[in-house]
């Protein structure tokens, strides 16, 4: 059997990523094989959190030239990740396992508010915690929470879910010489100007010295690989 490599993760998922080949909102069979790979790293016995994107319903930056201002916006981008998070924990519990979705915007009648000690009793329990509503502020980014939840609730890595299968020289997309990375510091991404996550996440990600797995998402079973050191993925650490 595969042995995980860590104890405790947090895992961002991309809005994106859930809207499959729809091109927006939810496709449930992909919502579906991503919460089967959640539930199935969970069954190794790894603690889980998960981070949720908004962009297959809404970003903030896509109303601020239509009258409505950034920070409303914005707002409306986190209400879409709450919206995804509500979709993925109700696949993940159908999955057979516990999940909660703990929102930083206070909505008492949707799921529980995030805290840290909450946050921190539901991963020791074994439910897989899903954050949603981002940091809870306007200007940032998901990809910014889930550096911020992987380091305040002690995940010993952050498994960036994305659309490549890792961190490549160039933009593979453009360039068909490039190669992927295996394995990168922190400051060699800097260095070479690598775009992995936003810079306040990496700031984050690099001050804390928190390891970043970049792998993709389109790859079933690809979380599960990522925790067991296998699979196709670029490891960001100093
Ligand atoms: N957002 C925000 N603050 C946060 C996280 C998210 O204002 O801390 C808003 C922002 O408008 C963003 C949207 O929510 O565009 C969706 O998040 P993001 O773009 O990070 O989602 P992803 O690209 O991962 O799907």
């Amino acid at each position: 059997m595969e042995a995980p490599l860590y104890k405790r993760v947090l895992v961002k998922v991309s809005g994106e990523a859930l809207m499959g080949p729809a091109g927006f909102g939810l496709h449930q069979p992909t919502v579906d094989r991503i919460a089967a790979d959640l539930a199935a790293t969970h069954a190794l016995g790894v603690e889980l959190g998960v981070v949720v994107g908004g962009g297959n319903i809404f970003r903030g930056v896509q109303v601020s030239s239509q009258g409505v201002d950034r920070a409303t916006g914005d707002y409306m981008g986190m209400l879409a990740t709450v919206m995804n998070g509500l979709a993925l924990a109700a696949a993940i519990m159908r999955a057979g396992t516990q999940a909660r979705v703990l929102s930083a915007l206070d909505m008492p009648a949707v799921c529980e508010t995030y805290t840290r000690p909450r946050a921190l009793a539901h991963l020791d329990r074994g439910r897989i915690v899903l954050f949603a509503a981002g940091t809870g502020n306007p200007f940032f980014t998901t990809d910014t929470a889930a550096a911020l939840r992987a380091i305040e609730t002690g995940c010993e890595a952050l498994l960036k879910a994305t659309n490549v299968d890792g961190v490549y020289t160039a933009d593979p997309k453009k360039d068909p010489s490039a190669t992927r990375y295996d394995r990168i510091s922190h400051d060699e991404v800097i260095q070479k100007d690598l775009k992995i996550m936003d810079t306040a996440a990496f700031a984050l990600a690099r001050e804390n010295a928190l390891p970043v797995i970049v792998f993709s998402i389109h790859e079933p079973g690809s979380i599960r690989a990522a925790v067991c050191g296998g699979g196709r993925a670029t490891t960001v650490a100093t």
